[in-house]
């Protein structure tokens, strides 16, 4: 079998990635967390996430039957170092809802005409309509931290950026748009195990990016401009939550909390949402220093 990238990821397997990277992924019997400050040394258990997810969808669904009833509008913004898993969370978070009022929002690179516009001009177009759920799948922070990191910007662009962003965000909420955003953090061996997975199995293979494989040796560049991101992005009026995503399981039921708690809706079971793990999910304090 061909691998993507000509086995760029294997390559940086054994001949780069640095030694405790590779001696966690290697000493893996398929059921550890490979980040050893992860909180937690295994999986949630596939039966308890199965019961609480199934009934996190009842609620999602009922969330959505009141969004539209009474006209809200809700963003749901994901970002998170490649193969965190946003697009797995996203799919969880609407597998039961109707795709007409709950869209994801999961931009290309900007065209030549996009790239000379005002940089949110964009996103703008995106935002929900009275009873959508928008679920951005990333956002405008690409200027932050991808574009950055892969010089895609100036760093004019970059300083114009966040000045602009508080009263940008602001402004999506004094809309009366409910506004969560969420940032997945993944351990460096979980990332690669994940791009490993995505190379060998044909399934996953048109997740991997050139981005994927360029990003791989700018893994403290990425530490760095995500460390600026969050300081300098977790306003009062728009705060992160961070959830830590090394087990998938856990990471998408916390988010799927995090959405519902976000909004009131007519039924609201605040016993089934069940109390968030604090221990994987808060604010950006949680991500590993
Ligand atoms: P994803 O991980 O979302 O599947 P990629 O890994 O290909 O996509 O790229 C990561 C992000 O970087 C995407 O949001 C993409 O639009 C952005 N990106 C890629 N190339 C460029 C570029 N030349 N200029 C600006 N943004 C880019």
């Amino acid at each position: 079998m061909d691998l993507p990238f000509d086995g760029a990821i294997s390559r940086y397997f054994r001949e780069e990635a640095p030694k405790a990277v590779r001696k966690a992924i290697e000493k893996d019997d398929g059921n550890d967390i490979l980040t050893a400050s992860y909180p937690y040394r295994e999986d949630m258990k596939g039966k308890d996430y199965d019961a609480h997810m199934a009934a996190l969808q009842i609620e999602l669904v009922k969330m959505q039957a009141d969004v539209k009833a009474t006209g809200k509008r809700l963003v749901v913004l994901f970002e998170g170092r490649d193969a965190a898993g946003k697009g797995g969370t996203i799919d969880r978070l609407r597998e039961n809802l109707n795709p007409r009022q709950a869209y994801v929002v999961a931009l290309p690179k900007p065209t030549e005409r996009e790239a000379s516009q005002w940089y949110f001009q964009r996103y703008i177009d995106w935002l929900p309509a009275a009873g959508e759920i928008a679920l951005f799948d990333r956002s405008w922070y690409n200027r932050a931290i991808v574009e950055h990191v892969f010089g895609f910007c100036t760093e004019e662009d970059r300083a114009k950026f966040f000045r602009q962003l508080p009263e940008f965000e602001q402004m999506i909420v004094d809309e009366g748009i409910t506004f969560v955003k969420i940032w997945l953090e993944v351990g460096q061996a979980e990332q690669l195990q994940r791009f490993l997975d995505r190379e060998s199995d044909p399934l996953k293979q048109w997740k991997l990016s050139a981005i994927d494989v360029q990003g791989l040796a700018k893994w403290d560049a990425y530490c760095a401009a995500i460390d600026e991101t969050m300081e300098r992005s977790h306003f009062k009026h728009a705060r992160w939550t961070v959830i830590l995503s090394d087990d998938k399981k856990r990471a998408r039921i916390a988010a799927v909390q995090s959405v519902l708690s976000a909004l009131d809706y007519k039924g609201k079971d605040k016993e089934v949402i069940g109390k968030i793990d604090a221990k994987i999910c808060g604010g950006p304090r949680l991500r590993p220093s």
